[in-house]
């Protein structure tokens, strides 16, 4: 029986092994970015007593957007000590905790009836647990112990509309990004197809979402022939996604525009062969990183739009995350073995998710460089 401070949670099956470890990642969410106190936080932190409050808020600096934790010139969070544990935490319980501190890296989304949940892969602990299973990721439902309800992420209003067949809907999604007797790029494009041919359904029928079997049908419909595949011209692409790549860097230590030209031209020479390398060796890393992200982002409603425009964002996203991979196998002529990949999935995911501008960049780049491209002309090019 559910107790009632239990929750009903669907998501990725690795979610139950995660534990924080601060001491396996050097407490990698506590240094480099901006770590926000919420007004509740806030609230709970000024009612402490006198000098224990004093002590609290010399930690505290008041900014623009509104409070945060002060940092040293490292970017290391003040409140973590020595041993590398969170002296807030350790002082008051985790209750005084912002909801950032409590909730990272889960990312939840509350619905009427139960919790999605899955993990973000800037936390290293759960990108080793999430993408290195050579097995599909799994989902499942469970029914846990509730987490505080201001840390979970209101879904979009859109998402929440289609709250009873989301599930399938995601189910299907992601068995297209599973199906491994196809390369990535082919379920990509697979996943493209679905989801307009499955837009065009569900704006003409009442922006309702249609069961599991005519989902299963939509997407066999729309299943791309290997033979014709056809990419626009690797120097084309490459030189995009060099000028991506370098635009979310913003042109900072070695993806400065200068080297990752010379990287694209390196691997203009020897694209097929490196994707293939790199598919032959981590593709299932590469498969648990789309799968994860699709779920985690609520594809395909996680950002205005449409279902195809929402598509072009997760697959340049996901270009964004795998040619970083492909440009150190470029640079160092061998595929990079798992340590690197890990460690280069972290560094990109960290662009992507805590940084404003490269999530502006790339919504910017879906609208004005592929608006009027579908599913198959947008792949060729990216
Ligand atoms: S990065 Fe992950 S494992 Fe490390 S301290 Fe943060 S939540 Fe814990």
């Amino acid at each position: 029986m559910p107790e009632q401070n239990d929750e009903r949670v669907f998501g990725p099956a690795y979610l139950w092994d995660f534990h924080c470890d601060g001491a396996a990642c050097g407490c990698r969410c506590c240094r480099g970015w901006r770590i926000p106190v919420d007004m509740a936080a806030w609230e709970r932190l000024a009612r402490l007593k006198s000098k224990a409050r004093k002590a609290v808020f010399a930690n505290l600096t008041e900014k623009e957007t509104g409070w945060e934790t002060k940092h040293d010139e490292d970017g290391t969070c003040a409140f973590l000590d020595g041993n590398g544990l969170c002296s807030l935490q350790k002082a008051h319980g985790e209750d005084y905790l912002p909801d950032v501190c409590d909730s990272f890296p889960r990312v939840s989304y509350r619905f009427s009836g139960l919790v999605e949940r899955s993990l973000a892969m800037t936390c290293p602990v759960a990108a080793r647990l999430a993408l290195l299973p050579e097995s599909p990721m799994r989902f499942e439902e469970q029914t846990t112990e509730a987490r505080r309800i201001s840390s979970a992420i209101r879904p979009p209003m859109e998402a929440l509309r289609c709250e009873n067949g989301l599930r399938a809907l995601q189910l299907q999604m992601i068995a297209l990004l599973q199906d491994r007797g196809q390369s990535l790029r082919l379920r990509l494009l697979h996943l493209g197809r679905f989801l307009a041919a499955l837009e065009a359904r569900y704006r003409t029928g009442r922006n309702k979402l249609p069961d599991a079997a005519e989902l299963a049908a939509c997407a066999k419909n729309v299943t791309p022939e290997t033979e014709n595949w056809q990419r626009a011209s690797a120097y084309t692409r490459l030189r995009y996604m060099a000028g991506l790549v370098a635009e979310l860097y913003e042109a900072e230590e070695e993806y400065n525009p200068i080297r990752l030209n010379e990287l694209a031209s390196l691997l203009a020479d020897r694209e097929a062969a490196s994707e293939e390398a790199l598919q032959a060796l981590h593709g299932h890393i590469l498969e648990n990183l789309a799968v994860n992200e699709l779920f985690l982002r609520l594809y395909p409603f996680a950002c205005a739009g449409g279902f195809l425009d929402n598509f072009k964002l997760f697959a340049l996203r996901f270009r964004a995350a795998e040619f970083a991979l492909l440009l150190e196998a470029a640079g160092k002529n061998t595929t990079p073995d798992e340590e690197t990949v890990l460690l280069l999935l972290n560094s990109i995911m960290e662009k992507l998710d805590h940084n404003r501008e490269a999530d502006k960049t790339l919504k910017r780049r879906v609208a004005e460089d592929f608006q009027d491209l579908d599913a198959d002309e947008f792949l060729a090019f990216i």
